[in-house]
Formats: C-alpha cells, structure tokens, sequence
C-alpha cells in the first residue's frame, strides 16, 4: 500500500525493455544518436509543431534550466506560493538562474488567479531598477494540491504575462495525468494556451530518469544546450534517455499509464468519501488525493505498512484544518498502483473506524 509518492514506483515494463534494447552495440554520446533523434521527432508529433526538445534526468534539471532561459539574474519568476520549484528544488532555479527572484503568490487550492498575477505584475513595474524585473510565469499543471488549471485559466494567465512582456513556462511533472483528465491534445494545454516552455514530466509516470523541456519558440532555446551541459545535465550515454521518452510515447503508453493512476486515485476516493469519519477538502483532478484521516485510522494503517505523507494543514484554508484526533494525509497512486493495493487500504482505515 504505497502512496507515499508517484515516483516510489520503478519504471514501466516497456521502458525497462527498452533501455535493455538500447544497451546492445555502440552508439555516439551526448545524445547524437538514434534513439535521441526518435524522441525529439515523437515529441514534435506529439505536440503538433517544430519545437526544441531537451531531454534531462530530473524534473528538477528541467525546470531550473528551462527558468533560467527565461530570465536574467536580476529578473523575477512568479509561481504559486507552495510550487515545486520554490519548496522542493532547493534553490536550484535561483542557482541555474545566477540569482533571480523567486516570487511565491497565494491562491486557493496550488491555483493562481488571474487577479493574483495581474496584481503582482503591477508591483514590479518594468524599469524600475531598484525592482527585479517581470520575467516568468510558472505554472504547476497538475497543481501541488492535486487540481488542475482549464484550459481557459492557463490562456488567461499567459495572456497576462504575455501582456507584461513576461514568458509562460509550465511545470508538467504530472502533465499526463492532467492531460488525462481534461481529454484535450498535449498542443492545447501548452503552446495552444499561450505556453512557451514546457517541462514534460515522465519520470512519475513511468520513465526510469528521463523529463523532457520543450520550446515552443525555438528562439528561447539558442543557449540551452550549453545550459544544460554546463549544468552538468548532459548525459554522455544521452541513448539511454531517447531511449526511455521513445518507449513511453510510443503507441500512448503515457497516457495508458496516466489513465491506470487516475482510476486507482478516483477508486481511492470514492471510498473514501463513503468512509464515516473521513474528510476531502480538494476535489481529486488528476492522480493526487488529500484527505483528512481520523487519527485512529491513521494509526492502523501506518500499523500495517502503509505508506504516505502527513501533509500538515498545507494548502488548507483556516476553517478546514484538521482536529487534534485527525491528520491531513497526502495520497498518490502511481502506474503501478494495484486495486487490490487501494481496497485494502480503504478496508483497515474502516476497520480502524468500527465501520468496516
Ligand atoms: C516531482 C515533481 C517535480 C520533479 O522533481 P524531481 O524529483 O526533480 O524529478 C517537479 N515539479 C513537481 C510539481 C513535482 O511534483
């Protein structure tokens, strides 16, 4: 009963054969090779259009670096508040960034509102020099609580950004469930929607170590090869990352596995909505659900192995914290994830009630 993370899983059967298939004979390094040069075509087929494509081994790789292509030391990048890449990255944007601003903004539920934006840019007037200047816009698609953005909102923040002179760039660590989801092409929740750079999470959903970042302007990217050397993110056996991304597009394996976590997560949520005791304060929009567990409930299953994150009251507002006998829990069901692993789950946390 693992929930901790979608990226306890390991890697998907098709990629691990994959990489297997790869690993026979020689191929060039730093990702002049066959398998590499595949990915990038897929991905363009993917999403429609000429696009730059960069693959790397982190989620963290690909959005530090895909930042500091959008910004100057001295510029601001505004993200939610709790965004990966201002609680998670351990600085790492600010470091490949030579130092920009990060600019944390608050919003219900991992969501910014278009007033949120449209008042921060106007708090950093361009020109003002004693002011980091208005550079990026970073959205988490699926967001940290697990929501997701309409395609409507993203077009609306980048029309706003774009307006402030200011690039969009989003956060997909989880864009295949998202895009799962709201059933759209991969175009329309991106470039479509006024998206400039995208990091195009796999690693979660079923690759070993391979995200991609896609320009949607291939101008942004003139310097981003020399970016992601110097920042020690390109690998010399590069075949192994084309490799992965390859097998993980190839005939929708990606969104196969997407729609296998979502299901495992509505299954979860289902019964725990019909749990007495039980409280959900977010809706589930992709494969991340967050419940409030009596703390009896919490007890017993931690007792039988299971495993997940104690989330405290983040992202809650004031009136929905959790009582003294009740913990804020964050669930993830991965690819991986069995329903046999959700029911069991579901059935000591009702035992634990007295309701089972
Ligand atoms: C997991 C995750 C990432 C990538 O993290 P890495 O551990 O560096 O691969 C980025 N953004 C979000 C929102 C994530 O959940």
């Amino acid at each position: 009963m693992d929930f901790a993370s979608d990226n306890t899983s390991g890697a998907s059967g098709p990629v691990m054969a994959a990489l297997m298939a790869a690993n026979a004979g020689a191929a060039m390094p730093y990702g002049v090779d066959p398998w590499t040069a595949g990915a990038e075509k897929a991905v363009q087929a993917l999403f429609e259009r000429d696009c730059a494509v960069f693959l790397v081994p982190s989620g963290t790789a690909a959005n530090a670096l895909a930042l500091a292509a959008l910004t100057p030391p001295h510029g601001a990048i505004f993200c939610h508040e709790d965004a990966h890449i201002a609680n998670d990255e351990c600085g790492a944007p600010e470091f490949f960034s030579a130092g920009a601003k990060l600019v944390g903004l608050p919003g219900q539920q991992g969501r910014i509102a278009l007033a949120t934006i449209e008042a921060a840019l106007a708090r950093f007037p361009r020109g003002l020099v004693k002011q980091v200047q208005p550079s990026a816009l970073s959205l988490t698609q699926a967001t940290e609580c697990g929501t997701l953005y309409s395609l409507k909102e993203i077009a609306a923040l980048s029309d706003a950004a774009h307006g402030a002179g200011v690039k969009v760039h989003m956060d997909g660590a989880r864009f295949a469930n998202a895009l799962a989801r709201l059933g759209c092409s991969p175009a329309d929740m991106s470039w479509r929607a006024g998206v400039d750079v995208l990091s195009f999470g796999a690693t979660k959903n079923g690759t070993f170590c391979c995200d991609a970042v896609i320009f949607f302007d291939s101008a942004l990217a003139h310097d981003f090869a020399f970016r992601r050397k110097r920042g020690g993110h390109t690998l010399s056996k590069g075949r192994f990352l084309g490799a992965q991304m390859s097998a993980y597009l190839r005939d929708g394996h990606w969104l196969d596995l997407a729609h296998h976590a979502n299901a495992m997560a509505d299954r979860l949520r289902e019964g725990l909505a019909q749990t007495p005791g039980v409280g959900l304060p977010w809706p589930c929009e992709a494969n991340e659900v967050f419940a409030i567990l009596p703390r009896s409930g919490d007890m017993a299953l931690k007792a039988a192995g299971a495993s997940y994150y104690h989330w405290g009251a983040r992202g809650l507002a004031p009136g929905e914290a959790p009582g003294t006998d009740e913990v804020f829990v964050r669930l993830i069901p991965s690819f991986a994830t069995t329903p046999d692993e959700v029911d069991r789950f579901l059935d000591i946390l009702r035992r634990a009630s007295g309701k089972a």
